[in-house]
């Protein structure tokens, strides 16, 4: 998907979400971006401000939190967070590893003010 769509539906979904407060306005919006997303992220905070010119989110800061790849280790059940390219458990040192999250990219939330 295009960035530019990418801002542009994430526009919608707040408009959808906030519609019941329409006398408050977007101080922030928070969104989640998984360490493995398909998502260029340069190019989404950089098209975001362009997506937003003329509507109600078009003041609103645009704060991006990353969330790091999550696994679940199949020897020991916990969830771990390896770091690099090298996918082992960060408790047992197994590799027989499965994707949890990561992959995200998702509205987290929206700070309203008056
Ligand atoms: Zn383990």
């Amino acid at each position: 998907m295009h960035e530019l769509s990418r801002c542009k539906s994430l526009i919608e979904q707040i408009q959808n979400s906030i519609s019941e407060y329409a006398e408050y306005k977007i101080k922030t919006i928070t969104v989640l971006v998984g360490e493995l997303s398909q998502i260029d992220l340069d190019e989404f905070v950089e098209l975001f401000p362009l997506a937003a010119k003329g509507t109600f989110v078009e003041k609103a800061e645009l704060i991006v939190k990353k969330d790091p790849a999550k696994y679940s280790c199949a020897n020991c059940s916990q969830l771990c967070t390896p770091k690099g390219s090298d996918l082992y458990c960060t408790f047992c040192q197994s590799s027989q590893l499965t994707l949890i999250s990561g992959t995200e990219f998702m509205l987290d939330s929206i700070e309203l003010t008056q």
